[in-house]
């Protein structure tokens, strides 16, 4: 009989609170899901942190701010899927104006 210390589904818990953050750069005030960035302050009991992270938006290493906002956090995130598809439609139609490989 062993007493383990370990809790399960920690990290399932984990990204599903971290989903509910918002990062956002203070120079260029660009904001992503705090998620995209790795960024796993999920324990964080207080509503508002600083992070140190590099905006992908200016490219600066910057104390991002780190806001817990659920519906913010949804709605960036469904625009970058959107951008996302939007990307890949991109390229999918320039692939197929030239000679498209196939695959066996
Ligand atoms: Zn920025």
């Amino acid at each position: 009989m062993s007493k383990t210390p370990f809790i399960p589904n920690l990290n399932q818990a984990a990204i599903e609170s971290a989903e509910q953050w918002v990062i956002e750069c203070p120079k260029c005030h660009h904001a992503a899901p705090a998620m995209e960035r790795g960024v796993f302050r999920a324990w964080a009991s207080s509503k508002s942190k600083r992070v140190l992270a590099r905006c992908t938006n200016c490219n600066k290493l910057t104390l991002a701010k780190l806001t817990k906002d659920p519906e913010r956090a949804y709605t960036l995130r469904i625009e970058e899927i959107d951008q996302q598809l939007d990307q890949i439609e991109a390229e999918e139609r320039a692939q197929s104006g030239s000679s498209a490989p196939s695959i066996n």
